[in-house]
């Protein structure tokens, strides 16, 4: 029963009265001005960094946080954050957009640094709102990038550099003696795992080995006994299948005895994978390398907070694509 009870907390259990425990109040509306010729009043577009089209690494501006998430790093969330941050590589270039109301004639945009190890470009703009930065190789704090008009500073974005980490991710396929599992295309695993943990600055490489049948199937059910970490019916895949090669192994099995979509347990080397698609390996892939459940009390992040889109949400899907700052720096701790 204790596993039983380990297994609902800690994996992936489709469980819809927890989703009714995440209500949210409502956010604040937005500060509005009036309009100075209609009268009219119209929204004031706040000057802000955004996550460029096209930004490699990771970015973090707490949309879709909820209302709940107002002690998220200790900022209050009125609207939209004031201080985003991004994350970029050590040594490589990053790229973010920046907004400001449209305003004519276009005032002249002058962005600054306080840590030296950072360069930018451009300097200033008039027109172009992207700006590129780059920490140099060997720094891994942070800057904050500040972007002013007149020496009136308008909007700061925080850059957190880390170290580029390469990991291998081992996936195998895996029959039982009374079933066959199905796939998961290794397109859909790798492009996930690309776009998820760049954020985090790591790459994360699949390695596609050849499928096993294994007799697993101890009790003849037609399932995969998951009641804990681990049971004797897991062990049996995890001695079969295992290639201590890769730093992680992705064993994609179906027909879990509690219908969960994965399971796989902090810091460890193993992961199963029974259904859905490559964001499903990429969350148990993030419990592996230690990372919590959005709502869970060793989470860094808030724990009232309902990240629908982060990819520790305890529900994932093809939407749960997220890593956010404090997450970066545990995949890096
Ligand atoms: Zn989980």
């Amino acid at each position: 029963m204790k596993g039983m009870i380990q297994k609902n907390v800690y994996c992936i259990v489709v469980c819809m009265l927890l989703l009714k425990a995440a209500t949210c109040v409502a956010d604040p509306p937005p500060p509005t001005t009036g309009h100075p010729h209609s009268g009219a009043a119209v929204e004031e577009e706040p000057a802000r960094f955004e996550e460029a089209a096209g930004h490699t690494f990771g970015f973090d501006d707490y949309t879709n946080w909820s209302q709940c998430a107002n002690d998220y790093y200790s900022t209050p969330r009125v609207g939209r954050c004031t201080l985003p941050y991004a994350s970029v590589a050590a040594g490589a270039v990053g790229t973010s957009f920046f907004r400001l109301k449209p305003i004519s004639p276009q005032p002249t945009v002058t962005f600054s640094v306080n840590n030296s190890h950072l360069s930018f470009s451009p300097a200033s703009t008039q027109t172009s709102r992207a700006v590129g930065f780059s920490p140099s190789s060997e720094w891994f704090s942070s800057a904050i990038l500040d972007a002013s008009i007149d020496s009136t500073q308008i909007a700061s974005l925080q850059i957190q550099s880390l170290k580029s980490k390469t990991i291998k991710v081992g996936v195998r396929l895996v029959h039982g003696n009374t079933y066959n599992s199905s796939d998961i295309s290794d397109n859909d695993i790798q492009s996930a795992l690309t776009n998820i943990f760049r954020q985090a600055c790591i790459e994360a490489t699949i390695y596609r080995l050849s499928e096993k049948l294994v007799n697993f199937d101890l009790n003849n059910d037609s399932k995969l006994d998951v009641s804990e970490w681990t049971t004797n019916e897991m062990n049996k895949i995890i001695e079969k299948c295992d290639d201590n090669a890769y730093h992680f192994m992705v064993y994609i099995v179906s027909n879990p005895s509690d219908n969960s979509l994965g399971f796989a347990w902090f810091n460890q080397r193993h992961c199963f994978i029974h259904s859905g698609g490559g964001t499903i390996v990429a969350h148990e892939l993030g419990h592996a390398q230690g990372l919590y459940h959005t709502y869970e009390k060793n989470s860094q992040l808030p724990q009232k907070g309902h990240d629908k889109h982060n990819v520790m949400d305890p529900f994932p899907n093809q939407n749960t694509t997220k890593l956010r700052y404090s997450q970066w720096n545990e995949l890096n701790h």
